[in-house]
């Protein structure tokens, strides 16, 4: 947990979210400014930067995120109609907030490649 970081709040439980997900690894919740009729966040509970600063960062957390985003989609019935995964990474990835997250967004098409 590092202190400042607002998905460390977030996945502790100290900040509220709306919550779709959780287990020991990782916190799933719906964004607060939805890009799509279904966008949720996937983070995992141990703080890193970015995908940009995953050294010595557990490769099985990241296997285990992917994973769980997949079962989401499923769950919330967009597995087979499809659906969009987002990483978003520093300045020109458009990044802005610095714990990792996966961004799953459905509900509508999208166009690649984005803008
Ligand atoms: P990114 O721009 O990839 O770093 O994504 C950060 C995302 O976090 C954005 O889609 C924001 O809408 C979302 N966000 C920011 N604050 C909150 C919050 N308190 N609860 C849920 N989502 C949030
Ligand atoms: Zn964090």
């Amino acid at each position: 947990m590092m202190d400042n970081c607002l998905f460390c709040g977030i996945s502790s439980g100290v900040i509220p979210s709306d919550k779709v997900f959780e287990d020991d690894l990782c916190f799933a919740f719906n964004d607060i400014a939805p890009q799509a009729p279904i966008h949720v966040l996937v983070v995992p509970k141990k703080h890193v930067d970015s995908l940009d600063k995953l050294n010595g960062f557990a490769p099985e957390v990241l296997g285990h995120l992917m994973l769980k985003t997949s079962q989401i989609a499923k769950d919330l019935g967009v597995g087979e109609e499809g659906y969009r995964v987002v990483i978003n990474t520093n300045g020109n990835g458009g990044q802005t907030v610095y714990h990792l997250h996966l961004h799953l967004l459905a509900g509508r098409p999208f166009i690649f490649p984005p803008g």
